[in-house]
Parts: structure tokens; C-alpha cells; sequence
């Protein structure tokens, strides 16, 4: 294994697939991990039905591997699919790739804070055929990688005033692969211009935040935590979950509201927004340490690294390492069969 992991750069030598035909999922299976042959007129190429998940096992202080959350990925998944027209995946299927997966994994994964096994399931329409149409056949895909946390030194982010990541009406909420490359060029713009990242707005006023490429955005009020209440154009973070139940559980004031971006600006300004930081499974949790805007200026955050966030990511890593105990049920464990048969 390379001596710097990074994230999502060095792949398991296993993956698992599984193909939808005649209206059924087949019976899946592991396989070395490799190139895959598509049709050139496969569906997915030219029309985007595909749509992916993002979740990392923990092997860290825990005896054997553990899953977070797998339950929310498979309910968002399907989701995704029915929004994509696509076949939904039962719930066994899903565990069952997740569970061999990560269970023949387990001796390659890293045990350093922070790093996990990222899983990527992914899935999309192979039929070869041009017509503007749904596929009759997919392929689901998980690979693995052995990955860090993504870099997560503070993020300096910039409003994208013109620009809409997800329209009202369109994908935003689910994981649909077309979304993503549509937001590159707003973050090599906001690259360009010396920031990490755009700030995303809501599509029809340009008012009010949303969040980032693949993160959900949380800022710090008069020590409240605010973050946009979900809508169409909004992804349901599980990380976001677990920011909002962590911070429940310790008696930090949450609210999910809609934030209007000038108002939150002027808050900082005025030193009644201390804090912001933005949530994703990659990431975990990073601080904002400033907002630009397109006029020039610049909102440097008074607690650029962050101490909410910086509690609320330790608790999360806590429970997610086997630090402390799993009070909220978030650990999935690997059922013995899933095990390779001792040789
Ligand atoms: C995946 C994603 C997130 C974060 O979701 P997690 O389940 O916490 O990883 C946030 N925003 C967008 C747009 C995403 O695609």
C-alpha cells in the first residue's frame, strides 16, 4: 500500500457486481477488481442514467469491521433510482455486496484515525440502444477504497451567485451522477480565484444557502447551529444527521431553517456568526475558516478552525472508531458468514 493513502486513489482488489435483466436482479458476486466493458452506446454513456452512494467501514480500535449507517445509503439509493427511472435494489442485495465486500477487506483496512474503507456503490443503465428512454438493463457496482478523511484543513468558500448546483424541480436531493459533473466549473472558478470551493444558492432567487459540491453547510448564531432546511435542490447528508442528533444529544440548540446568504454575511460582520463548517462522509466535518463573495470581500470567521465543529467531529470519529460506546445504534457489524472460510 502506498505510504499516503489520500482519499479514493487506491482501490481493494476485490469488487462486487450484480446485473439487472428481464426485469430482475441477478445474483451477485465478488470479483478482482478490474475494467469493466461497456457498449459505446450504452445508456449511461450519453444520457446520465447512473446514479451512486458514498459510505466507509471502520476497522480503527473495533475487533472486526463495522459499517456506518448502511440502512440510510440503501433508502437513498432507491430513492435516487426511482427519481432516475431506474430498478430499485432490495434491501438484501445491497447488505449482501456490503457486507462480502468489506468482509474480505478487512485485513487491508487501515486502523489510523480518520481512515476507513470508503465503499462506492454504484449504478447505471447499460442498454445499448440511442432513444431518449430508460435502460432495460443495469449494472450495480461496489468498489472499495482504502482512504484518509478528505483533506479537511479549513475550507475557504466562495458564493456562487449565478451559478445553480441543483434546480428546483431537478436532482439536487438524490445522488444522481449528472449533478456532479455540472458543479466542476463553478469550483475551478472559485479555485481560480484563490477559494477551496463554491457556496451554493437556491436556483430561483439566488438568496438562500444551500450548501457545497458534496457537503452539507452548518454555521455557528449566537451559539445556535443553523443549517438550510432540506428541500428538492438540497442532498439528505447522513452526516448532516448525525451533526443535527450529536448536537441534540448535547443540548446544542439546532435549527433547520431557510438562511438568506446577505443576513449571514452580515452576521459574521457583526461577530454573531462565530463558526461555519460543512459535513460530508469523505470529509466528516470541516471548518469554514472565511466566505467570499463576488464583489471582492472577504468574511474571515471568528473561530476559523472551528470549536463546535471540531467537538461534533471528534464525537462523530469517537463513535465511529469504537472510542466510545455506539449509543445512537450507528454501528452495522458483519454477520460471521460474509467472513472468508479460514484456510
Ligand atoms: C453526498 C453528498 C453530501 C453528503 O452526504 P453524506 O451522506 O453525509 O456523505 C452532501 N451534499 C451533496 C450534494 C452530496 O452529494
Amino acid at each position: 500500500m502506498p505510504q499516503r493513502l489520500g482519499f479514493g486513489q487506491t482501490f481493494a482488489p476485490i469488487m462486487y457486481q450484480a446485473e439487472f435483466r428481464d426485469g430482475a436482479w441477478g445474483q451477485g458476486q465478488l470479483l478482482p477488481y478490474g475494467t469493466i466493458v461497456l457498449d459505446p452506446a450504452s445508456k449511461v454513456l450519453h444520457y446520465a442514467q447512473s446514479v451512486f452512494e458514498g459510505l466507509k467501514a471502520f476497522r480503527a480500535t473495533h475487533d472486526r469491521a463495522v459499517i456506518f449507517r448502511p440502512a440510510l445509503n440503501w433508502e437513498r439509493m432507491n430513492r435516487a433510482s426511482r427519481r432516475m427511472l431506474m430498478p430499485e435494489l432490495p434491501r438484501a442485495l445491497f447488505m449482501e455486496a456490503l457486507y462480502a465486500l468489506t468482509a474480505h477487506c478487512e485485513a487491508l483496512m487501515p486502523r489510523s484515525s480518520g481512515e476507513s474503507l470508503y465503499l462506492r456503490p454504484i449504478m447505471f443503465g447499460t442498454q445499448p440502444t440511442l432513444g431518449l428512454a430508460a435502460s432495460d438493463t443495469f449494472s450495480f457496482l461496489v468498489i472499495a477504497s482504502p482512504s484518509q478523511a478528505v483533506a479537511s484543513g479549513p475550507l475557504r468558500v466562495i458564493v456562487e451567485r449565478k451559478r445553480a448546483r441543483a434546480a428546483t424541480g431537478g436532482t439536487g436531493d438524490v445522488k444522481a451522477s449528472g449533478n456532479y459533473g455540472a458543479s466542476l466549473r463553478a469550483t475551478a472558478d472559485a479555485a481560480a480565484s484563490g477559494f477551496s470551493q463554491p457556496l451554493w444558492l437556491d436556483s430561483v432567487q439566488h438568496r438562500y444557502v444551500e450548501e457545497l459540491s458534496i457537503m452539507n453547510f452548518f454555521a455557528v448564531v449566537d451559539g445556535m447551529l443553523l443549517t438550510p432546511a432540506l428541500n428538492d435542490s438540497i442532498l439528505d447528508g447522513v452526516t448532516r444527521r448525525c451533526v443535527i442528533e450529536l448536537a441534540i444529544g448535547a443540548e446544542i440548540p439546532v435549527r433547520e431553517c431557510r438562511i438568506e446568504i446577505d443576513e449571514l454575511l452580515a452576521l459574521i460582520e457583526a461577530g454573531r456568526c462565530t463558526e461555519a463548517f460543512a459535513c460530508g462522509t469523505a470529509a466528516i466535518v470541516a471548518p469554514v475558516s472565511a466566505i467570499g463573495d463576488g464583489d471582492g470581500r472577504i468574511f474571515e470567521l471568528a473561530q476559523p478552525l472551528g470549536l463546535m465543529s471540531q467537538k461534533l467531529r471528534q464525537d462523530l470519529l469517537d463513535i465511529q472508531e469504537g472510542r466510545t460506546e455506539d449509543r445512537f445504534g450507528w454501528l452495522q457489524s458483519i454477520p460471521d458468514q460474509y467472513y472468508p472460510a479460514p484456510s
